[in-house]
């Protein structure tokens, strides 16, 4: 008998999914992660949970459709993590006609039909809120609903109640070598260790890895049909006062984000390129950086140029290869091919897919292998998420309860963790009475206490997996900072790999 019933290659969005999915049906799984969970595309994303406005361009409704179901479910399983926002449209002259994108937006609300969202409406931008910030040419423009997030820690979560759940959780492990026979063999690097192990079946996860894990590690013949596409953000200081985001149609036709970020800042992006080179380094490129600054100008009458960028990241979107030939023309769906045959052990591959869309594919993932385990249901529709289960309360109802129940948390700090940690809060603040309970103050409001849950329960191990991929501290920490961070978690005792 094989160790595990379904070994999952990959701690992205997609494979912490699966691992919860399954792990929940009662599956015996293993998810192997190279490096820190979210470490891929997961962390790089634009971080919205939507529908797509612009895929029904591409007639593709059901993708749309679906997507914007799995908003609703994910806005009621996580409601700390998936937020509502308004995103602002101005109608540009010369662009997609106003009546066009209001039969667009009205089709988006249609297919949103049921969802607790605010619908669109229609704007008058010489007078409202949102077209202050925006040049006096902007007359007209629309407001409609979707989500915003925090991808890692959308991943964290899933992977918390997957290993609550069951499932094992392995980072830092590398899956080297595989061998088929009626079950999988697997060979696995873990931080230098060699381990051995064994799967019913192998489901392959790994996102922009997928062909290269595919074709170098599994040695298969055939090329998998991936087309990696590059897509880059830049961060500024805050560009507008509300709290809304904007949706920027550019003169090729592409569109750009722009959307309040982390507090103090405005995240824009994406740009679309073909990706060929290493997918450990993948950068920005001044070109991309410009692209995205002449964007973001052409609307706001503020300006922005490459030294107002503070930080930069990009990541690659591992798209199911339907033969388009430009890049933002590819399908945003996902496919999952099953290999199967006599004496082979079954293999799961996914190509494609969203953030958005995760829930769903790990659903589906495991209904197209059900047939090898005992009958199981699925689950996940109307499950929380670690974090999310609020009781009756809603989450502004939770954040007052947060600040009257600890009391000396400054307002941002309170707010921080509510929106990372959700009800999980409480077994990070516990029976603390004042800071210095939380222990050391390592600067922007992370105490000791913090960074020790996160390395006891969320497999943190560098200040980078800390600031980066758990609090997105990171724009904010000084070098020096950092440094004690380090050191912070050097003296911390490992839990037990
Ligand atoms: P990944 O997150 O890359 O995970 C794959 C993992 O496999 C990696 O962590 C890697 O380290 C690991 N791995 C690879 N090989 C091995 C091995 N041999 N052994 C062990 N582990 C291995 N979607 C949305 O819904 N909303 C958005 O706003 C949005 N914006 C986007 C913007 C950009 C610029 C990009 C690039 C994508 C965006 N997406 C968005 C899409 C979404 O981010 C991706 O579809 C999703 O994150 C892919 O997740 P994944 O789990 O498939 O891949």
């Amino acid at each position: 008998m094989a160790d595990y019933d379904i070994a999952v290659i990959g701690g992205g969005i997609n494979g912490v999914g699966i691992a919860r999915e399954a792990a929940g049906r009662g599956l015996k799984v293993l998810l192997v992660e190279q490096g820190d969970l979210a470490s891929g595309t997961s962390s790089a994303s634009t971080k919205l949970i939507h529908g797509g406005l612009r895929y029904l361009e591409q007639w593709a409704f059901r993708l749309v459709r679906e997507s914007l179901i799995e908003r609703e479910i994910l806005l009621k399983a996580a409601p700390h993590l998936v937020r509502p926002i308004r995103i602002v449209l101005p109608v540009l002259a010369g662009g997609r006609s106003l009546w066009m994108l209001r039969l667009g937006l009205h089709l988006y609300d249609w297919l949103a039909r049921g969802s607790t969202l605010p619908p669109t409406s229609e704007l008058d931008l010489t007078t409202s809120l949102a077209g202050g910030p925006l040049r006096r040419s902007f007359i007209a423009g629309f407001e409609y609903s979707d989500c915003t997030t925090d991808d890692s820690r959308l991943v964290i979560a899933n992977a918390i109640d997957a290993q609550e759940r069951g499932a094992t959780i392995m980072t830092h492990t590398r899956c080297v070598r595989t061998e088929r026979g009626d079950d999988w063999s697997l060979v696995l690097n873990s931080r230098g260790r060699r381990i051995v192990t064994t799967a019913r079946v192998l489901i392959n996860a790994t996102g922009p890895w997928t062909a290269l894990f595919s074709e170098m590690t599994m040695r298969q013949k055939k090329k998998a049909p991936v087309r990696l596409v590059k897509g880059s953000h830049i961060v500024v200081p805050r560009l507008f006062d509300h709290n809304r985001a904007y949706i920027f149609q550019n003169a090729d036709r592409r569109i750009v984000f722009a959307i309040p970020y982390q507090r103090d800042y405005t995240l824009i992006g994406t740009t679309d390129n073909d990706f060929v080179g290493d997918l450990a380094s993948v950068t920005v490129s001044r070109e991309e950086i410009n692209y995205l600054c002449d964007a973001v100008s052409t609307y706001f009458r503020e300006i922005t140029s490459i030294g107002d960028v503070v930080w930069t990241y990009a990541g690659v979107r591992p798209l199911y290869d339907d033969g388009k030939k430009a890049a933002q023309e590819t399908t945003r769906d996902y496919v999952l091919k099953l290999d199967t045959g006599f004496q082979r052990a079954p293999l799961l591959n996914l190509y494609g897919g969203k953030l958005t869309t995760y829930r769903r594919v790990s659903q589906e993932a495991i209904e197209k292998i059900s047939s090898y385990f005992a009958p199981t249901q699925h689950w996940t529709e109307t499950a929380k998420l670690p974090g999310g289960d609020l009781g009756e309360q809603t989450i502004d109802q939770f954040r007052t309860s947060v600040k009257e129940r600890w009391p000396f948390l400054e307002e941002d700090h309170a707010d921080r963790l509510v929106d990372a940690y959700g009800s999980r809060i409480e077994r990070l603040l516990g029976s603390a009475a004042s800071l210095d309970d939380l222990g050391p103050d390592l600067g922007w409001s992370l105490t000791g206490a913090e960074v020790r849950y996160l390395m006891q329960h969320e497999w943190a191990e560098t200040a980078d997996d800390v600031l980066w991929r758990r609090t997105r501290l990171g724009l904010k920490f000084s070098k020096p900072q950092k440094e004690v961070l380090a050191q912070f978690i050097a003296g911390v005792q490992k839990p037990a790999a």
